[in-house]
């Protein structure tokens, strides 16, 4: 299997190669120059072999099964849940609970994964590599439980200064592992998005630093979110229809990789907040910035939906010109707009809802007194987008991604529901331990120098 990238300027590289490089040299994403034929996922409800089958599928004698399963069950074996992702009925609802990994949220699925193949990476090859990513809240804590302490790798978060949770801060702050380096810019998610890909597009610094990614852009962490739509399925017993609440694409993506890979996915809903961008280009075929706006759902606070870029080129019959043209558009003028055949492609698989604040806490209060249970603020846009949905006519169970557990967003959901989400464990450590992070202005360089310290410092 070779992957090629969606801005069609780069030779075809390897698995390990779109692992540690993220993002193409030419600045686009990584795509299997072909999909592997479809297979028959339908006895497939375990998530560590589910997802071994997948990697396998994606990185061939790179990656041979046994160790893949190996691989998967050693990063699953961190999760609170025996089943890791739990399909929960919540009267005519499915909630599929992914936050039962050490930073309680659905990142934990596919770092905890990447870390070991990054680990299995260089103890084949040699070296170290330095880790950078850019958070919008959860990627970040989920990184540095993956990573911290781990050899001959370090890991730099940038998180957009005082635009996170205090619990999502906290849980990449204080580790106190020596690898670790948080940087809190200031600006958006975007911008913290911006600098990590301008990094990439600088080929002198990534040689220099080793520099590695693992950011949603990542290949191999799409692939490996694909097990939980297919475990889905299965455990249903056929279709099932999805509703992501999306920030960054990566997600709903991996549920159009599963769809690829031959699980029955239905209809993929992109569930969105008041940065609806998404909402907007579906309904009207214009990509169009308008500004982030804060919510309380802070990990979807993002205008450049960089997997996007990936449906894009799919529904664009694999032009990468097109590609070009409309990121070229992006950056020029601040949108672009869709051709109508690409556009009623991405209608025939993906529909969207946004919903507003007060959707959001009208819903959290509502599920807790129906069902006793308290949401998370994100899984309530999944959840409002989902009964949407089926008010406006989808037949056949439509599967929520409950992303993050309640008690990372504390005091969204205390506010709308009265009632305070209780920590899982770890609470008194997560808020004993001192912080560790430096705030630096949104400026490419000034980062730059500060990971060359870090790496100084470590290697
Ligand atoms: C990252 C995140 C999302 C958005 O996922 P994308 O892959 O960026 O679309 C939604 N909810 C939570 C809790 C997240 O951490």
């Amino acid at each position: 299997m070779r992957y090629i990238s969606t801005r069609g300027g780069t030779e075809p590289a390897t698995f390990s190669g779109v692992l540690i490089d993220a993002l193409a040299p030419d600045g686009g994403l990584y795509l299997p120059q072909t999909w592997p034929e479809a297979t028959d996922w339908s006895g497939e409800t375990s998530m560590a072999s589910a997802a071994a089958g997948v990697l396998h599928l994606f990185a061939g004698q790179e990656l041979p099964l046994d160790e893949a399963q190996e691989l998967t069950e050693a990063a699953f074996a961190s999760f609170r849940h025996p089943d890791v992702a739990p399909l929960k009925r919540l009267g005519d609802d499915h909630l599929l609970e992914l936050f039962h990994g050490p930073t309680l949220a659905f990142k934990d699925v596919a770092l905890q994964i990447i870390a070991r193949l990054f680990e299995r990476h260089l103890k084949a090859r040699g070296g170290h590599l330095n880790v950078v990513v850019a958070t919008s809240g959860d990627t970040g804590g989920a990184a540095v439980a993956a990573l911290a302490g781990r050899e001959n790798l370090s890991i730099t978060v940038l998180h957009p200064h005082e635009r996170i949770s205090k619990v999502q801060r906290r849980f990449m702050t204080t580790t106190g592992a020596g690898n670790v380096l948080n940087l809190a810019v200031e600006g958006t998610f975007d911008d913290c998005q911006r600098i990590v890909k301008e990094m990439f597009a600088d080929r002198a610094f990534t040689k220099e630093v080793r520099l590695g990614g693992v950011n949603s852009i990542n290949w191999a962490r799409v692939a490996a979110q694909a097990s939980y739509y297919i475990t889905s399925c299965a455990q249903l017993g056929g279709t099932a229809h999805f509703s992501v609440p999306t920030g960054n694409f990566g997600d709903v993506f991996a549920g159009y990789v599963a769809k690829k890979l031959g699980a029955p996915v239905g209809e993929l809903i992109v569930a969105v907040n008041e940065n609806d961008i998404l909402d907007r280009t579906l309904r009207t075929g214009i990509y169009e910035k308008r500004g982030v706006t804060p919510t309380s759902s802070p990990s979807m606070d993002i205008e450049i939906a960089s997997n996007f870029e990936r449906l894009l080129f799919e529904a664009a019959g694999r032009d990468a010109g097109e590609v070009k043209r409309a990121m070229a558009d992006l950056s020029a003028y601040g949108s672009f707009a869709l051709e109508s055949d690409v556009l009623d492609r991405i209608r025939d698989g993906f529909r969207s809802y946004k919903a507003s604040e007060a959707d959001v806490a009208e819903l959290m209060a509502e599920v807790l007194e129906s069902h006793g249970e308290l949401i998370d603020p994100h899984t309530a846009i999944g959840l409002h987008a989902a009964r949407k949905r089926r008010e406006d006519g989808l037949s056949g169970p439509i599967v929520t991604l409950a992303t993050a557990h309640p008690a990372k967003f504390p005091e969204a959901v205390q506010a709308a529901t009265g009632q305070a989400p209780q920590l899982p464990g770890s609470e008194e450590e997560l808020f004993r331990e001192e912080e560790r992070f430096d705030i630096l202005p949104a400026s490419t360089d000034a980062i730059k120098s500060a990971i060359r310290q870090h790496a100084l410092l470590l290697f």
